[in-house]
């Protein structure tokens, strides 16, 4: 391949981009505020900057894989000038509302941006198994899309730069209520001597045959009828209080399920009791 790649930090998730581009032939030019961080990869064959001016001038297409939306300003803003013409894929996680606060930026500044968001950990990089969502500029991802496929599967999700992290953040809150889920179970049946790994290993089971019913309840939300005389919210309700009374009468607290139980009151309140359950998507609506 060619081309001309800077990488700015080098951490754990940094160093295997660099590592990985490096191996798959591309020239790269790294930075990182730690210098000493850059030894390894000078030995294996890349260039290191002093400053980050030095490395943007280095390359045509400059990933960042910072901490944070705070350090990636830090650090980009001053070389604004360096990066005109550029593009910069920023790969360090940032929230949907950063990602186009760098984007207005990135454009007023001349500069063709690309925000991404890897679902992967740095172990994964260069297998089909990572997987790295991009927005923003089309141009930009049409001139780093050779090199980003050989990290993992490429994604771009669309121009509007708060997507890729958009969904990032999206799919990590679907798997921080499943995992907080398991740990209710595990937490119940702990009441009863059995080992966490015993009710995981149920949990995964019954997760798995109850996942494909996601589609349904998707199909519900789409159809935006909620009369499909499936579930109701007031059926769910009575479920969920002996879920809650269960935990409780096992001494285990219900405070992962009361939230849940209170937005199927507040829908219950306002006459939508009858309704499908996942018309509770309304209350997870804030109008903006
Ligand atoms: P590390 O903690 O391993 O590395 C952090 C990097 O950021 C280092 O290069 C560090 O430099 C640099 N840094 C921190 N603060 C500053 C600053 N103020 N100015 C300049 N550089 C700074 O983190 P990762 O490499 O794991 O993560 C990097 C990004 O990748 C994060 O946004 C993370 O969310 C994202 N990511 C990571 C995943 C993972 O599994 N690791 C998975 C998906 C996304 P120094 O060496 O000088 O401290």
């Amino acid at each position: 391949p060619t081309g001309n790649l800077t990488i700015l930090g080098l951490g754990a998730m940094g160093s295997a981009i660099a590592a990985r581009l490096r191996d798959t032939g591309y020239t790269t030019t790294v930075w990182n505020r730690t210098a000493a961080r850059t030894l390894p990869h000078t030995a294996a064959g890349s260039r290191a900057a002093a400053t980050v001016p030095d490395a943007a001038d280095a390359g045509d297409i400059v990933i960042t894989v910072l901490l944070d939306h705070a350090s990636v300003r830090e650090h980009l803003e001053p070389a604004a000038p360096h990066l005109r013409g550029k593009v910069v894929v920023n790969l360090t996680t940032t929230t949907p509302g950063e990602a186009r606060d760098t984007a207005a930026w990135a454009a007023a500044h001349g500069i063709a941006y690309l925000d991404g968001a890897i679902m992967a950990v740095p172990s994964m990089i260069g297998t089909p198994e990572a997987r790295l969502l991009y927005s923003g500029d089309e141009n930009a991802y049409a001139i780093a899309e050779p090199a980003l496929a050989v990290l993992g599967a490429a994604e771009f999700t669309g121009t509007d730069a708060g997507v890729a992290s958009l969904k990032d953040m999206a799919l990590l809150a679907a798997m921080d209520l499943m995992l907080l889920g398991q740990l209710q179970a595990v937490a119940m049946m702990r009441t009863v001597g059995v080992p966490a790994a015993d009710t995981a290993g149920e949990v995964e089971a019954w997760l798995t045959a109850m996942l494909p019913h996601g589609k349904a309840v998707a199909a519900i939300v789409d159809g935006g009828a909620y009369d499909t005389g499936g579930q109701s919210v007031d059926f769910d309700r009575r479920g969920l209080a002996s879920i809650i009374t269960a935990s409780r009468e096992q001494g285990v607290s219900a405070a992962l399920l009361e939230p849940h139980e209170r937005l199927l009151a507040e829908l219950s309140a306002a006459g939508h009791g009858g309704d499908d359950w996942p018309r509770i998507i309304d209350r997870l609506t804030i109008p903006r």
